[in-house]
């Protein structure tokens, strides 16, 4: 799997070891799972566990395909981190559709590669090309190997999202039709897929089957809100989504002569000023705190937030949204090059931006023809 989403700052991944300047990351759930194997299965969990360690190195060398792909279009990968439930390489930013195809395959392909080795070294042993079971009586460990490396290519082929046969697909699609619409036809193809094999997975009683196919119908709906929220944003700048209508209250005024503005207006958090320089920002939280210690006589200055953010009004949109989304949750304070004030962007001004756009490019793909039958 790939992704170009930029939720890699955890607590609770370590870096094991470092290929080409890539970070391998090792995420804690799955030495825990690992540890559980080795209590849970008694005398052959040494050997399930050395499978299990062999398995995610094929994983890695999937994740590590999608990485020097990447690199081989110019897109750096920021880590590889590997999970439980599998792999994920964090790309720096969204290829161009030509691309993409590529960097998705170049995973399953290196399992098909690997597979190809495992099954030429088998053949070479014994004389006849290894079956396709990964566990039973007289299965060897190459043969596991070959198996499991097969299952792992075709299962991130399936075309739906979050795997990368999911990205293919999208790709592909977006050759023809302009995201974000293109995302949501992949998309739609791909819950069509997951409500199929949710109810196969039923009629068969195969619950494992059943829970992949919902994990995959709620991946696919994410991974829609975001690349739809991502794509428009695309080469937006912050005053796009600024709100200029700004309430802005000077440093001596009191928490009371705030509180008034938060009843009387729409506006949650307030830029405070000292002459014509913004010194913080005061937010609902803090003036209702203030309120609730009966400080209301204070002035502003003593309960505002100083290391509030700013940027240009031509800093670019989407990482401005990723700083308020991941960061303090401060409105971000847009100032021009002579340090004057012009508006402020925050979680609601950028979602009321992405929603607007939303529907105006829903306008735009009616009039253009649709690549569905
Ligand atoms: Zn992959």
């Amino acid at each position: 799997m790939a992704t170009n989403s930029k939720e890699e700052r955890s607590l609770w991944s370590f870096q094991i070891l470092r290929v080409s300047g890539i970070p391998i990351k090792v995420h804690l759930t799955f030495l825990l799972f690992l540890v559980w194997i080795l209590f849970a299965l008694g005398e052959n969990a040494l050997k399930t566990v050395g499978f299990i360690l062999a398995l995610f190195l094929c994983v890695a060398l999937h994740e590590l395909g999608h990485a020097l792909a990447a690199r081989h279009y110019g897109i750096e990968t920021s880590s590889i981190t590997l999970y439980p439930i599998g792999g994920l390489a964090i790309i720096e930013k969204r290829p161009k559709p030509a691309a993409e195809i590529w960097i998705a395959l170049a995973g399953p392909l290196v399992n098909i590669v690997i597979a190809f080795f495992l099954a030429l070294g088998q053949t070479a042993k014994t004389g006849k090309l290894p079956g396709l079971e990964i566990q039973g009586a007289g299965v060897s460990f190459i043969q596991a190997m070959f198996a499991a490396n097969l299952v792992l290519a075709l299962f991130n082929l399936i075309p739906a999202f979050p795997m990368d046969g999911g990205r293919v697909l999208r790709a592909l699609v977006s050759l023809r039709v302009e995201e974000p619409r293109a995302t949501s036809i992949a998309v739609g193809i791909g819950q069509s897929l997951a409500v199929f094999l949710f109810f196969g997975g039923m009629l068969e009683q195969n619950w494992i089957l059943v829970l992949v196919a919902a994990l995959v119908f709620i991946a696919a709906s994410q991974e829609l809100a975001v690349t739809t929220a991502q794509s428009l944003m695309e080469g937006k700048a912050a005053s796009d989504a600024m709100i200029t209508e700004v309430v802005i209250v000077g440093s001596g005024e009191t928490i009371e002569d705030v509180a008034k503005h938060l009843i009387h207006g729409s506006q949650h958090d307030f830029p405070v000023k000292l002459g014509d320089d913004i010194l913080g920002v005061i937010t609902h939280a803090q003036i209702v705190q203030a309120l609730a210690l009966d400080l209301g006589s204070d002035y502003v200055a003593g309960h505002m937030s100083r290391d509030f953010a700013s940027c240009k009004p031509t800093d670019d949109l989407e990482l401005i949204s990723e700083q308020i989304q991941t960061g303090s949750q401060l409105p971000i304070i847009v100032i021009d090059a002579d340090g004057r004030f012009q508006g402020m962007v925050t979680k609601e001004s950028v979602s009321e931006y992405v929603m607007l756009a939303h529907a105006r490019s829903r306008q735009r793909s009616k009039k253009t023809p649709s690549l569905m039958p």
